[in-house]
């Protein structure tokens, strides 16, 4: 099964680009995942399915803190 994923996050692929690039960034949700591929910016549409079958690693985007300690009031 797919983690959930979000926009921005890396996944890396079993197979490779042409390009030689292996990470792409995940740049639509929906019923299909839209992926560029950071080595040549090339993008592509994969269903949920495909893209379970094809990825290797998922690299979540580091979180943000949340809720700094704020200095408001
Ligand atoms: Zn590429």
């Amino acid at each position: 099964m797919l983690p959930e994923l979000n926009l921005g996050d890396h996944v890396r692929l079993r197979k490779s680009h042409p390009c030689g690039g292996y990470e792409w960034e995940i740049v639509r949700l929906g019923a299909d995942i839209g992926l560029v591929c950071l080595t040549c910016g090339h993008r592509i549409m994969l269903t949920r399915r495909e893209l379970a079958r094809r990825m290797k690693t998922y690299l979540p985007k580091p979180q943000p803190p949340e809720n700094p300690p704020s200095t408001e009031s």
